[in-house]
Formats: C-alpha cells, sequence, structure tokens
C-alpha cells in the first residue's frame, strides 16, 4: 500500500494515521516537537525542524503523497517538499488560509459574504478602519491564530490602542463585529477525479475562544442548509482542491457570512467519527491518495464535546456512559485549555 506523509502529529494528524490505517495505507509523521500524539500510531516519525532541508527530502522521498493537519507550514519547507511529492491540498489553499487578509479577499472574490473588515498596518489605520467599520470590532493577528488567539475584541473606540499593543508589532485586521444567531460549519471533501461531497452543516458553540460542542444537524432551514453547501463545494473547486476542508460560518438574519477556511480535518467536523460510515479523517485519506470519496451520509444525531484540561476527570464517568463514544489523544501532560480528547454522544440513534 502507498505511504501517506502527513506534516504535524497533534490529534489530527494522529486521527488520520489511525483511519490510513484502517485502509491498509501507511504514514509517515513529520513534527518538529517531542513526542507527538500521532507519534503512537504513524508507522514511522521523523522529529526534525522545518529549516532542515536534508529531513525535508528524506521524508518526502520515503512517502507517496504529502499532506497536513495544519496550515502554518512554512513556505521554505513547501517549496523543498513539492519538487519531490505531490501536496495535497495543493499551495494555493495554503497560502491563501496562512493570512486572514488573503483569505478574506480571496472568499469575496468567488461572490461569498464575509464580515467588513480591513488591513491595518499601523494605528492610524485602525483609527480610520473603526471609522467606517464600526467600533464593535475585533482585531486579529493576520497569521498564526487559533482558539481564538492573538485577537482583541473592541467594544468602544476608547479600547483601540491597546487593542493594537496587544498584536505586539504583528500584521491585523480588523474584522466588524457580526451579530450573529449561531455559527455552523461544513466540511467538505473533494477528491482528485473533481467529486465534490460535504458532511451534513454542524452547528458550534466556542467558550473562551475554543470550540466546546458542535451538534448535529444544526437548527438551519433547508434553504441556509443548501447555502452552506453550495458555499464550500465553491470553495473547494475554485481552488482545485484535493482532501477535506472546514469552512466556518454565521448564521444571521440576513443569511450566511464566512468566518473562516481550513484546509484540513477540523474539530467541528470530529462528530463524523461516529455520526457517519466514512468519517472527516478517512475522506481525507481517501482524497489525498487517490481514492473515491465514501459514504459521508449522518445515519445518527450527534453531540460532539471537547474534553480540555480538566476535562480529563470526567474520563472514567463518561467512559461508561451509554451512547458516549470516547476519544482521548494520548497527551501526556494536562494542561488548561490543551485539547485533550472529545466524545461522540449519539443523541438518536
Ligand atoms: P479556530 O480555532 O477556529 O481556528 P481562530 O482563532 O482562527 O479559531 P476565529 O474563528 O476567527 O478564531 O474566531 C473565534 C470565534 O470568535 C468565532 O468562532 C466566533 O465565535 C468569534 N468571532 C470571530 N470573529 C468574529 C466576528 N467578526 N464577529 C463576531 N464573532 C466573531
Ligand atoms: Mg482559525
Ligand atoms: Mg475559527
Amino acid at each position: 500500500g502507498a505511504t501517506i506523509g502527513i506534516l504535524g502529529g497533534g490529534q489530527l494528524g494522529r486521527m488520520l494515521c489511525v483511519a490510513a490505517s484502517r485502509l491498509g495505507l501507511k504514514t509517515h509523521i513529520f513534527e518538529p516537537g517531542a513526542q507527538p500524539p500521532a507519534g503512537d500510531v504513524a508507522h514511522s516519525v521523523t522529529t526534525a525542524s522545518y529549516d532542515d532541508a536534508g529531513a525535508l527530502k528524506a521524508f518526502a522521498n520515503s512517502v507517496d503523497v504529502i499532506t497536513y493537519e495544519f496550515e502554518n507550514i512554512p513556505t521554505s519547507a513547501l517549496d523543498v517538499l513539492e519538487t519531490l511529492k505531490p501536496i495535497r491540498p495543493g499551495r494555493e489553499a495554503l497560502r491563501i488560509s496562512q493570512d486572514r487578509l488573503t483569505e478574506k479577499s480571496f472568499l469575496e472574490s468567488l461572490g461569498l459574504k464575509v464580515a467588513p473588515y480591513a488591513d491595518i498596518p499601523d494605528m492610524a489605520a485602525l483609527d480610520a478602519a473603526m471609522a467606517t467599520i464600526g467600533a464593535a470590532s475585533i482585531l486579529k493577528t493576520r497569521r498564526f491564530g487559533y482558539d481564538g488567539k492573538g485577537q482583541a475584541r473592541i467594544m468602544d473606540v476608547s479600547e483601540a490602542a491597546d487593542a493594537f499593543a496587544s498584536m505586539a508589532g504583528a500584521p491585523a485586521v480588523l474584522e466588524g463585529f457580526v451579530d450573529f444567531s449561531f455559527e455552523i460549519s461544513v466540511i467538505a471533501a473533494r477528491s482528485a477525479g473533481g467529486d465534490v461531497t460535504c458532511f451534513d452543516p454542524g452547528q458550534n458553540v466556542h467558550r473562551d475562544g475554543i470550540l466546546h460542542t458542535t451538534t448535529v444537524p444544526a437548527k438551519l432551514s433547508a434553504s441556509l442548509r443548501t447555502d452552506a453547501v453550495l458555499i464550500a463545494a465553491n470553495i473547494l473547486n475554485a481552488l482545485d482542491y484535493i482532501g477535506v476542508l472546514g469552512v466556518e460560518l454565521f448564521v444571521t438574519p440576513t443569511g450566511l457570512i464566512v468566518n473562516e477556511i481550513a484546509p484540513r480535518v477540523h474539530n467541528s467536523g470530529h462528530w463524523t467519527q461516529n455520526g457517519c460510515v466514512v468519517d472527516q479523517f478517512e475522506q481525507h485519506i481517501r482524497a489525498v491518495a487517490g481514492w473515491a470519496l465514501g459514504d459521508g451520509k449522518r445515519h445518527s444525531d450527534v453531540e460532539m464535546e471537547n474534553l480540555i484540561g480538566d476535562d480529563m476527570n470526567r474520563v472514567p464517568e463518561l467512559a461508561t456512559t451509554p451512547n458516549v463514544a470516547l476519544h482521548l489523544y494520548g497527551k501526556a501532560e494536562v494542561k488548561p485549555g490543551r485539547k485533550m480528547g472529545h466524545i461522540n454522544r449519539i443523541i438518536h440513534p
């Protein structure tokens, strides 16, 4: 069987390895950090820096195709890898999703609605942007933000200077605050042959900037459900995408607004492990390995809940709760705000 190279050894990489293994495929993880969660289940692991061209070349030569579990892979590393093996999803998806500003203008170019936004290189730009966008806003670093990190909520012009200072000189974008009814996401997949399939949209609740629960089905009208799926397909086709993509959306009284995209399997797609015959991890592996996509139809209603930090104390109880599927990432150390695992609670079998 083929070997899938995976950049990044966190829990997403780990669950990709499990899915690949079940299809008789091998996996090779590339990860700079020690003791990556994926290391326990991958067939091989390279521990090296993204600056180490020799290690990158050896990694690429040992695999058939390269994919990734996070979008912030240094461009220089991608330049080395792409001369040796296909990178799926492709470079364009990475380039766009590594920078919130590029991402927003790309989404707009597809005719999709995003929150009003402005590039914020300096404090003068922030003052000017707040005059047009309005004071109620969020300042976000253009790059490297996740789990709500690198963001400052602004309610009033008097808070602008502190918000700008909190960016610590990093390039930023200002977004108008969207008064959404609720949040959803669509996990979609596109095969090498161009077939597209979408998992049922999930409804997401965040706590302290971190995803707390995803519930399927989302409480969406049929027409918004269709809109959500068409938006995801539009993005996949525009990027000539191969693999799984996560699209986060705000639901508002006037329709859907795209928050952000992630060119990879997504935390809000973990429910598919117990709600579908073929889950997001298998769908991604199928796509990057050049297989046909599988049956991602939802067969149950599910609530996914992340187990974060001390939630690990609930594991003994959850392990014996009916209709609860427990997924743990094997992380040695519990830290506040750290994603340790998740549960999928089947609501209507
Ligand atoms: P992730 O971990 O999903 O990558 P992130 O750090 O990239 O998160 P965002 O998705 O941009 O952050 O924002 C996190 C959450 O903050 C959103 O899911 C939403 O609840 C809220 N939020 C972000 N932008 C806006 C906005 N413009 N208006 C209202 N709420 C927002
Ligand atoms: Mg994000
Ligand atoms: Mg997000």
